[in-house]
């Protein structure tokens, strides 16, 4: 029997991967136009560098990650996520002597062992942004502006829900009387149980009904956050106004990482009729230093994908394969041999190009030809080459042109690019 692939690890075949063409080329596009710079990072790290950054407690590194002993016995994890790799790079790298302000992106897979379910994978590819060096609240409206745009670029919609979620001054606080709220419940789920003792914020992100019911009366953040916490928030409240983004303060929205501070934001479509979230970023000043680094500020976020590419097809918003540029039918084995000369030719002149290897019919190379979507179709056969010419024929006009043929291929085909283009 053949070997499948893992259960949640999925191929993206042809017809499918111009989607992801497609959207890879558009954020680059737009995060390079922000000055964003790509870095590559390997997918294998330490794991203890997730646990200090994501945090021992969270579901990411309590039930998610793979992880897995290596030959000599060292604990690696495939990454779970793309931020802590990026600043790990950072660090050792110590980009930020050359770059006092670093805007980093990084494309692709990520891993994380999840239950397997529509749209979820556990290989799922991310585009991961950080900017670091400054705290800046209009940095905070640059990077949510940016973020919607790429979504905005492709053509779907975007709205944008913001929150604060203070700083190591105000977060007890507001710790302390979400804690004095939670003990007014009785009947809490399991999981806020046991959220309350390690991350009491995080209870609000639980998805039981029961729990959230009762956390609509629960106290909101933003009127716990510290001065400069409450003066940075309005500060980027502005700055969207400014780049007129639309978003909606949600005083309940919580990540499920410990490093978050400050702002953060979730990119949400409507695009098939029901919200779903794209994206979703914040604030980790304090992280950076965390993992070793100087202490300088940092924002970024993580773009889903798979979910992208899957809202663009069901949209039919995908874009479609193109045609090739050329097809060259050859008859007989002269001809072939000729043309098989010039295919190679034209492609050094930067053309697609395509043509029958097996000599079939003239029937069947057409037919090729209109399968390949192709521009224009150049035909030898045995006429042709006696008479020293070929037939290019216009697959769209429909029209044909006879064109003479020269021995100095190169300056032929040259000239046949220039026609074809
Ligand atoms: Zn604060
Ligand atoms: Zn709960």
């Amino acid at each position: 029997m053949a070997v499948k692939a893992l259960k949640g690890f999925k191929d993206i075949i042809p017809g499918e991967v111009e989607t992801w063409q497609f959207i890879e080329h558009t954020a680059r596009e737009i995060l390079h136009s922000f000055g964003c710079e790509e870095i590559k990072v390997p997918i294998l790290e330490k794991t203890k560098l997730f646990k200090r950054s994501i945090g021992e407690t969270t579901d990411i590194v309590e039930k998610e990650m793979y992880t897995f002993a290596d030959r000599n016995g060292s604990s690696l994890t495939m990454r779970p996520e793309g931020t802590a790799p990026v600043l790990r790079a950072y660090i050792e790298n110590s980009l930020h002597v050359a770059k006092p302000i670093c805007k980093l992106f990084t494309i692709g897979p990520m891993f994380r062992h999840e239950r397997p379910q529509k749209g979820r994978l556990r290989q799922f590819h991310q585009i991961s942004v950080e900017m670091l060096g400054l705290d800046h609240p209009r940095q905070d409206a640059e990077l949510m502006a940016m973020a919607a745009l790429i979504i905005q670029r492709l053509g779907l919609t975007v709205s944008l829900e913001i929150n604060s979620l203070g700083c190591p001054k105000c977060r007890p606080a507001f710790n302390k009387a979400l804690l004095d709220f939670i003990g007014t419940i009785d009947d809490l789920c399991d999981d806020c149980l046991r959220r309350r003792e390690s991350n009491p914020l995080r209870v609000l992100d639980c998805k039981n009904e029961t729990c959230q019911e009762h956390y609509k009366d629960a106290p909101s953040i933003l009127d716990h956050l510290c001065a400069d916490c409450d003066s940075h928030f309005s500060e980027v409240k502005k700055g969207l106004d400014l780049l007129e983004v639309n978003y909606v303060v949600n005083s309940f929205m919580v990540r499920g990482l410990d490093y978050y501070t400050r702002t953060t934001f979730e990119l949400i479509t409507n695009d098939l009729g029901s919200q779903s979230a794209v994206g979703a970023g914040g604030r980790y000043d304090g992280l950076v230093k965390q993992l070793g680094g100087p202490a300088v500020p940092g924002i970024g976020f993580g773009m889903g994908m798979e979910r992208l590419a899957l809202l663009l097809q069901e949209s039919g918003k995908a874009p479609q394969a193109k045609g090739i540029d050329l097809f060259i039918a050859a008859l007989g084995d002269a001809a072939q041999e000729r043309c098989f000369v010039i295919c190679q030719a034209m492609r050094r002149q930067g053309l697609q190009v395509a043509m029958d290897l097996q000599d079939r019919s003239l029937k069947n190379q057409m037919k090729q030809a209109g399968k390949a979507k192709a521009s224009y179709t150049l035909i030898m056969g045995e006429d042709e080459l006696a008479q020293n010419r070929v037939v290019l024929r216009n697959m769209e006009t429909r029209e044909q042109q006879d064109i003479t043929f020269t021995n100095d291929i190169e300056n032929w085909c040259r000239e046949l690019a220039t026609v074809i283009n």
